[in-house]
């Protein structure tokens, strides 16, 4: 299946995706595929998450759409308002969704809009008509300027022609999504070591996290500020150690992951003499 594979990590928030989307949709008529888009309504939208905290927090920016679900909760409401297309995208059919207003809140992704006007849910088609006219992709793909959208088959995808491993946004809804994903946003723990004695901040420390239940570990060094981050944890607790040679070991336990924690300002004393 033909689908849009979204790498967040390349995405630089230029809205582009979003305003060709606009320009695609707004006051254009697609019948039988859409009427045209409603006003406050992102069909592609870049969602912005703040995580961590202080000087250390991170914005992260996901591009979200419909995620084309396989076992779509959207469609099971929706009764004959909507379908499937022989390639497998999920549409709302104008022609007999009025008024069904409570397939908005049918999508846990958030991604299917009320048009008052036209009194009708409405969502991302793929661009099902510019793709049935010939188009090698939907406009959103063609407008990014980053590679951060791309129209693949999935079923080509193998490590030998992929950079990271692929991922589905929010797999936990259970609708098996058919939209897909490399580098996902993941917690991280961040924070600073020095040495209160000497008044300086602690380069080369070797920083380790292990997770409390499944014993996988990250490690990283500190950098000349102290500075360290470890980056695409799993969810969960850590025990994370600090060790310097000439300096005493260090762990702090039950560091919760999913806050993306700022450690803050560590402290490691160098051994006695
Ligand atoms: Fe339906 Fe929402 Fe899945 Fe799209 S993302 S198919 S609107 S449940
Ligand atoms: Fe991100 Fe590409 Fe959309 Fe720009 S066009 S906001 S880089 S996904």
């Amino acid at each position: 299946m033909k689908t849009i594979l979204v790498d967040p990590d390349r995405c630089m928030q230029c809205c582009n995706c979003q305003n060709a989307c606009k320009d695609e949709h707004c006051d254009n008529d697609w019948s039988p595929i859409a009427l045209p888009q409603g006003r406050h309504q992102f069909w592609i939208q870049v969602r912005e998450q703040e995580v961590g905290q202080g000087t250390r927090m991170k914005l992260n920016r996901v591009p979200v759409l419909c995620q084309q679900c396989a076992d779509a909760p959207c469609m099971k409401v929706a009764g004959e308002a909507m379908y499937r297309r022989e390639e497998g995208y999920v549409l709302i059919d104008p022609a007999k969704a009025k008024g069904l207003k409570k397939l908005v809140d049918a999508c846990p992704y958030g991604v299917i809009y009320y048009n008052d006007e036209l009194d009708m849910p409405q969502k991302c088609t793929m661009c099902a008509h510019l793709l049935d006219m010939g188009w090698d992709r939907p406009r959103c793909v063609a407008a990014c300027p980053a590679d951060a959208l791309s129209y693949v088959d999935v079923d080509e995808l193998t490590w030998d022609n992929m950079y990271a491993p692929l991922e589905r946004l929010n797999p936990e809804f259970g609708t098996n999504p058919q939209v897909a994903y490399v580098n996902l946003p993941k917690p991280f723990i961040a924070g600073a070591v020095y040495d209160p004695k000497g008044d300086r901040c602690l380069e080369g420390v070797k920083v380790k996290a292990t997770h409390m239940v499944t014993g996988k570990s990250w490690k990283t060094r500190s950098d000349n500020y102290g500075e360290f981050r470890l980056r695409r944890l799993d969810p969960g607790y850590y025990t994370v150690a600090f060790d310097l040679c000439g300096y005493s070991y260090k762990e702090i336990s039950k560091v919760d992951a999913r806050r993306c924690p700022d450690l803050e300002d560590i402290q490691l004393y160098p051994k006695a003499e």
